[in-house]
């Protein structure tokens, strides 16, 4: 069964309310990728460069020349650092929403520890952008059937929807019978998971979302998934990308496992342009307003 889902503070209907695809970036630098947390530990963060305000400040330029809208998904720690880049997210009429403060896999963390982390983010963006944070996306999309827990945590401290499930089979998270679309997974109550893009072909999920596998696939398959995924899901398909993706500059972290760099590094270079005919080719908009206007619906 599908459902209309309005949202008793959703924001007004806007322009983007009529976007085909929901567009998502998850705000943090390189040096703070899962990938790399076998070797960079979060205390030694403040020892490297920062450049996420630089490259995001480039995904926002490159927005604008397209008219897209998207949801930001900050780091809080990353929100301390560069303030002006949330409000700036703000201003250019993008959804601030939270990535949790210290990019701590929810299913490593307690219960407790999790709590904490997503409150700290959620008041510090609030604070920085003047409006309430709706929207949560765990580091890694690490929830899934280790951390169920989590929903109900965030839907107490005032959050109303999360895009955390990557619903594939993976090594490091996933579920790869888990629900392909909206949903609520907290019975009786509206809170909403709206997982990123996937595809299914003869029994087998494939993600079409971002990430390495955008920057490894040619652009028209890209383009034929997630047309694909927006017919099959009834609504925007979520894509996520990453700002330190369209810096190909980046310092190379030699120190990391052979295997996370060849994911990480993976065309960087030509990430940008790839992105770019994203842009032109569809229109994009906010998640919250997908899910305000039952652009996106959730099978109860
Ligand atoms: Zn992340």
């Amino acid at each position: 069964m599908t459902a209309f889902i309005p949202y008793k503070d959703a924001p007004e209907l806007s322009g983007d309310a009529a976007a085909s695809f929901a567009m998502s970036v998850d705000v943090e630098d390189y040096f703070q990728v899962w990938a790399f947390s076998s070797v960079i530990s979060p205390d030694s963060w403040d020892g490297f460069p920062l450049r996420v305000g630089e490259s995001t400040q480039r995904v926002l330029e490159l927005f604008d020349r397209h008219g897209a809208k998207g949801t930001f998904f900050v780091l809080g720690w990353v929100a301390e650092r560069a303030p002006w880049l949330v409000r700036e997210i703000a201003s250019r009429g993008h959804e601030v929403a939270s990535h949790g403060y210290g990019h701590a896999k929810v299913f490593d963390q307690s219960p407790g520890a999790f709590r904490e982390d997503a409150r700290r983010a959620k008041a510090l963006l609030e604070d920085l952008s003047g409006a309430p944070v709706i929207g949560y996306r765990a580091p890694g999309f690490s929830i899934d059937r280790r951390s169920p827990w989590a929903y109900e945590i965030l839907a107490s401290l005032g959050y109303l929807y999360s895009s955390s499930a990557h619903p594939i089979a993976h090594d490091h998270y996933g579920d790869p019978r888990g629900p392909r679309a909206p949903h609520f997974p907290i019975k009786g109550a509206g809170f909403i998971e709206a997982p990123v893009a996937t595809c299914e072909f003869f029994g087998r999920r494939v993600s079409c979302a971002g990430g390495g596998w955008f920057r490894a696939a040619p652009y028209r398959a890209s383009r034929a998934l997630l047309t694909r995924a927006t017919r099959d899901l009834g609504g925007p398909a979520i894509f996520y990308f990453h700002p330190w993706e369209i810096d190909p500059a980046q310092p190379r972290i030699r120190s990391a496992p052979l295997k996370s760099r060849m994911r990480h590094y993976f065309n960087l270079a030509g990430a940008e342009r790839k992105l770019e005919r994203l842009l032109e080719d569809f229109v994009w908009g906010r998640i919250d307003r997908a899910l305000a206007t039952g652009a996106l619906r959730a099978a109860a």
